[in-house]
Order: C-alpha cells, then sequence, then structure tokens
C-alpha cells in the first residue's frame, strides 16, 4: 500500500486490514513515498512521515513497512517500486492497495500497461469517491485487464490527511482519526500546527 501518509490515519489503516482478510494476503506493505510527483504542497519529510506509519502498525503482526521510496533517489514512481517488489518477492502475487480515488487515477500513472503486469489492485471504497463507473467502463471495455482490478467495500472512514492537517493547524481535536501513538508523536514534535 502505497501513499504520501502525511499522516497515517486510520481510513488507511481499515482499508489495509480489510484488503489483506478479503484477499487472503500474506502481509501488507506500507510504502511512505518519497517525493510524491503529484503533490503540489511542502510535504512532511519522508523520515518523519516513515516514523509516523511505523509507529501506528507495531500492533499488528500482519503489517510491514518499506523505506524502499523514501531512501531512493529523485521522485518515486510506483512502477519501479514495482519492479523492485517483483523482483523481492519473485514467487508472490502482488496486490496494489488504493482507496477509489486513487483507483480511478491508475491507468494515468507512468507505464500504466507496465504497472498492470506487474501487480494487481484491490480498491478500497472511499466516502466520496465513487469508483463504480470507472469498474464498469473496466469490465464492459478492458477485458485485458478486468481481472486484475478489484473493488471492494470497506466500513466507510470520512477520514483524510488533508483534513487531520487542517484540523491541527486550526487547534481542533484529531483523537481516534488516527492511532495514538501517531497523535502523540505529532503533538511532541508540534507537526502540521503551522501554516506553511
Ligand atoms: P491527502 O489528503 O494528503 O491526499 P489521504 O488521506 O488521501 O491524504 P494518502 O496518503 O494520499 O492519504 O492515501 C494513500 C492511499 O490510501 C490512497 O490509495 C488513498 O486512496 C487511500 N486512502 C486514504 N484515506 C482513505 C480512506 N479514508 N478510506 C479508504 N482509502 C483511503
Ligand atoms: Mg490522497
Amino acid at each position: 500500500m502505497g501513499g504520501t501518509f502525511d499522516p497515517i490515519h486510520y481510513g488507511h489503516l481499515v482499508a489495509a486490514e480489510m484488503a489483506r482478510t478479503e484477499f487472503l494476503l500474506e502481509k501488507v506493505i506500507f510504502i511512505p513515498t518519497g517525493t510524491p510527483p503529484h503533490k503540489d504542497r511542502i510535504v512532511t519529510s519522508a523520515s518523519l512521515r516513515y516514523e509516523m506509519v511505523k509507529r501506528s502498525i507495531t500492533d499488528n503482526p500482519f503489517f510491514d513497512i518499506s523505506d524502499y521510496e523514501i531512501t531512493k533517489e529523485g521522485p518515486s514512481y510506483t512502477v519501479e517500486t514495482l519492479r523492485y517488489l517483483r523482483k523481492e518477492y519473485s514467487n508472490h502475487e502482488l496486490y496494489f492497495i488504493t482507496g477509489t480515488d486513487a483507483l480511478k487515477e491508475i491507468l494515468f500513472w507512468r507505464e500504466a500497461e507496465e504497472i498492470l503486469t506487474l501487480t494487481q489492485f484491490i480498491g478500497a471504497s472511499r466516502p466520496g469517491f465513487d469508483a463504480s463507473d470507472f469498474l464498469n467502463t473496466i469490465q464492459q471495455n478492458h477485458p485485458e485487464i478486468r481481472g486484475k482490478i478489484h473493488g471492494f467495500e470497506v466500513p466507510a472512514l470520512a477520514i483524510s490527511s488533508t483534513d487531520i492537517r487542517q484540523r491541527i493547524e486550526n487547534g481542533q481535536s484529531v483523537r481516534y482519526l488516527l492511532p495514538e501513538p501517531v497523535r502523540l508523536f505529532i503533538e511532541e514534535l508540534k507537526l502540521y500546527h503551522e501554516r506553511s
């Protein structure tokens, strides 16, 4: 599961856990992006985002984290990460977990065709982002990839990192939107408190 995770929250964790159990995945690897090519705002340093993901997964033995994207030079492109994972896990099937907002974009990602030879996709429902038109179009018009893109329903959590950052900046509570160790880490370092 790739993402900016700025910061990680329960929307990410529920999507990951439900994908794991629904699709019988051996484990879920969280891969925080290094320099995201598609984000136009300044994101929190990769090492702090990595640290927050790490703190939020310690209690789940099936969750793991990779620093592949944050330690490599230059912008992160999913296709390169998948080539790396394909080699690293040569005997495994790969599934890329996204929310339905990201799922609808995948055909526009760099080397989308190649990506779909490397992995399948699991798109977890996300409030406000209905992917049924997208999934229907794939079903009807793209027989070559329809077996590789799976939508599924997760308990709806209308949580986003953007909203969490905003709340912190406004002095509002974010308790119960993200794991407590992450909330305390943010408090301790006063992340997101100042308007940049
Ligand atoms: P931002 O608001 O900064 O874009 P975000 O909450 O969308 O943050 P990302 O790091 O951009 O989080 O998302 C990583 C992945 O997690 C994406 O595939 C996204 O669709 C998915 N995701 C994020 N929040 C949810 C949620 N509440 N429910 C389901 N999927 C989610
Ligand atoms: Mg997002």
